[in-house]
Parts: C-alpha cells; structure tokens; sequence
C-alpha cells in the first residue's frame, strides 16, 4: 500500500510557478488553488494531497514531518537552516537575486553600519564574512523605505527586475546570492517512504528538465 505523500507549497509567485511542474509531474489539485481559500486540498492521486502556506512556514512543516515534501525559495531556506532536512532537487523557478542595497549614490560607510532584513541570520554571515560589523534590524517587509526613512543605512532584500529599487530611490550594492525555489524532503520521510517518494522525485525532476 502507497503511503500518503504531503507536500507543502508556498503561495503567492513561488506557487503559480510549482503548479504548472506539479501538473507535468502528474499531481494536480481537484480544487482551484489560487481561488480557494482552503488550506490543504486532495489531488488527482489519491495517495498526495497539498497544504499552501506561508513561504517562511514551508521549512518548518517539512522540519517536523507534518508535511514530506516542500517547495521553498532558497532564500528561505538558507535564513531557516537544514535540519530535518534534505533539498533533492533544484526546481529552477522564481528565480531572483538576494542583494544588499543603498540610498542611490550615497557613499559606503565606514564603520558599523546598520542593516534592515528580513533574512537575519543569512545578513549576519554575509557580514560577518566580509569583516563588517553590523547592527541588523529585523523587519517583515517593505524592507525599501528603511534607508529612505533613516532606519538603515542597507538593506538585504530580494531583487528581481530591480524595479521595486528604483521606485524608492535604492540601488542594488553586492550580491549575496543567486536564489530559485527548491524541493525539500523530511529526511525520515525520505527513508520511511522512500517507495512512495521516489517516483514524485523522479517526475519533479524530468519535469524541471524538460522546462
Ligand atoms: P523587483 O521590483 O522585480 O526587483 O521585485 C522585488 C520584490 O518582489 C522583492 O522585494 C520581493 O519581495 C519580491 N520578489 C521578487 N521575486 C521574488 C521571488 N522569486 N521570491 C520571493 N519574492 C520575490
């Protein structure tokens, strides 16, 4: 008997990209995911079923076995850390930069310097990694008016077109990394139902092939 196979997703632009690779990968939700507002949802297989959630919430879900699969930016992942965890797959989707950023044209300060984000930990390696000290301010969004409103003198975000940027008067500074959403799995899932596991792996990834 096929044991039954969750898999978290995270809404919002990471979802419209999962589903169309889920679909290719044979799974596909009997409701409308993106109208309804229920949270978990039967699937054409009747061994997998779907709970859509809070990006940042995805690692967790998967940390503590509840769900056995995930999809989650890399971002995320990176600032909530792999324990429990194994990332199988690169889905090659919501693709994006993570960067740090400054008031256009303002010179870099010497120093200590402070820094809003909403990636904690992943801005305090990066720093640190450099030499720099900072103070990191914790914020949950709009992390772009900081500099403007004098909160901070960077900022670690997202960037995508860069538009968001340059609409608040920033320009993006370094790199920090590449990101794209990947596949993760509880890694006692991973053995415990490895027979029932491993086909979704495997389609997933032809799937991601193929795109
Ligand atoms: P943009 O103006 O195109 O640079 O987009 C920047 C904003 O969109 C960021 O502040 C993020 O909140 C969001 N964003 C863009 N791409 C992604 C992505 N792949 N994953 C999560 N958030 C994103």
């Amino acid at each position: 008997m096929s044991s039954i196979i969750t898999i978290a997703l995270s809404k919002g632009r990471i979802l419209d990209d999962t589903l169309p690779l889920l679909a290719a990968a044979g799974i596909e939700p009997e409701d409308d995911i993106k109208k309804s507002r229920k949270l978990i949802f039967t699937t054409n297989q009747p061994n997998v079923r779907l709970v859509v959630l809070r990006a940042t919430d995805v690692p967790t879900y998967v940390q503590h076995g509840v769900a056995d699969l995930g999809v989650a930016g890399k971002d995320v992942l990176m600032e909530h850390g792999y324990d429990g965890l194994y990332e199988p797959l690169d889905l090659k989707i919501a693709t994006c930069r993570l960067m740090t950023a400054a008031m256009k044209g303002a010179t870099p300060k010497s120093g200590r310097i402070k820094v809003a984000t909403k990636f904690v930990n992943i801005a305090k390696r990066y720093y640190a990694g450099k030499g720099i000290q900072v103070d990191i301010i914790k914020l949950y969004g709009g992390m772009e008016l900081a500099p403007l409103m004098g909160l901070a003198d960077e900022i670690v975000d997202i960037v995508d077109t860069g538009n968001t940027l340059v609409a608040n008067g920033l320009e993006p500074r370094e790199k920090i990394c590449d990101i794209s959403s990947r596949l993760i799995a509880n890694s006692a899932s991973m053995k415990m139902k490895h027979a029932s596991l491993q086909p979704i792996l495997d389609k997933l990834a032809q799937a991601v092939g193929a795109e």
